[in-house]
């Protein structure tokens, strides 16, 4: 039998690393099971980990890169006495208190969990895709629109994320290229025409993308035709793929309410799931903000959620 914790934390973004800092400020000896170095961005610290400069974090004024950020979170929370495993829980039991979550075959066991594990981008998988993100490659225009004024850029997508994105993007770039793999956009009625009616955007119908060329940064796409096949090199500085997210919930299917697109579900205005001790913030469970401050701050909510849950239950 294992110790029993009052909190563990799984997931390592901003959510989770705040609710760190919060639980550990409040004597409750954190765990954070951080995640696994990987080639995608369930890795520790979350998708900030793929980016470069962060310029709309508030504290700083000149930006801050975002592994620095979210190192500085880290050590933050390692100040205040959380521990971290470096690993990826492969399975859980929120059936009994306390509950159970497993490493392998290691198990560990707590009073509250904290479930922060994030969501991804959904990506392409060309070859220099990763390499190239943050160097002209991006997943998110409010977070880099800023940084391709009067530049020629295109985004990939048709559907509701795509051309927000690109009509947001047009605030900057001279032109915005809206790349579909169709003829026709998944987008909803009144985006659409708010696209077509945007003089700075421009489409390319039943296109894909087949390369991200340049070496330290983004320099040209390669575009298939997708009727005929051809190709055809686009030159371009910035390139912003939305073709959707997925949140890290794999390991909670069948444990806690999943939405329709896979989203944990949270009691409104609260980090509360539909079992009591279980708590989840941060993108993992808002399909709608998706930015480090917010889940940031769903991360301190989960905290003062999960402190005041065991006081009240008198652990
Ligand atoms: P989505 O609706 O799933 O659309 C994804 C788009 O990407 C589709 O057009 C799809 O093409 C394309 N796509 C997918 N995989 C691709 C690939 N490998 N290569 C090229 N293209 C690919 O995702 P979303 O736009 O992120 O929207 C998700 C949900 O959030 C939707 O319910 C949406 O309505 C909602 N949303 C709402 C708003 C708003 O109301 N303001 C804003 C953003 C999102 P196909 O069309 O050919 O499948």
């Amino acid at each position: 039998m294992t110790d029993v914790r009052d909190v563990i934390i799984i997931g390592s973004g901003p959510a989770g690393l705040t609710a760190a800092i919060y639980t550990a400020r409040a004597n409750l000896a954190p765990l954070v099971i951080e995640g696994e170095p990987s080639s995608t961005s369930d890795q520790p610290g979350g998708q900030l980990m793929l980016t470069t400069d962060v310029e709309n974090y508030p504290g700083f004024p000149d930006g801050i890169m975002g592994p620095e950020l979210m190192q500085n979170f880290r050590s933050q929370a390692a100040r205040f006495g959380a521990e971290f495993l470096t690993a990826k829980v492969t399975k859980v039991d929120f059936s009994a208190r306390p509950f159970g979550m497993w490493v392998g075959d290691e198990e560990y066991r707590s009073n509250t969990v904290i479930i922060s594990t994030g969501a991804q981008s959904l990506m392409l998988g060309l070859p220099n895709e990763e390499r190239l993100i943050g160097h002209g490659v991006s997943t998110c225009a409010t977070c880099d629109g800023f940084f391709f004024r009067e530049q020629e850029i295109a985004v990939i997508g048709g559907g509701d994320s795509a051309i927000e994105e690109a009509t947001f993007l047009t605030r900057f770039a001279s032109k915005v290229i809206i790349i579909h793999r169709r003829d026709e956009l998944r987008a909803s009625k009144i985006m659409q025409d708010r696209a077509f009616a945007n003089d700075t955007i421009e489409f390319m119908w039943n296109s894909q993308v087949t390369a991200m060329n340049g070496e330290t940064k983004l320099e040209s796409i390669t575009v298939q035709d997708t009727e005929t096949g051809e190709e055809r090199d686009v030159p371009l500085s910035g390139l912003f793929i939305a073709i959707g997210h997925r949140p890290n919930t794999d390991l909670f299917a069948g444990h806690l309410e999943l939405k329709d697109n896979g989203y944990l579900v949270t009691e409104p205005d609260s980090s509360r799931t539909a079992i009591d001790g279980v708590f989840a913030c941060g993108d993992v469970q808002d399909d709608y903000y998706r930015q480090a401050i917010t889940a940031a701050g769903s991360g301190c909510m989960a905290a003062i959620d999960a402190e005041r849950w065991l006081e009240e239950t008198g652990h």
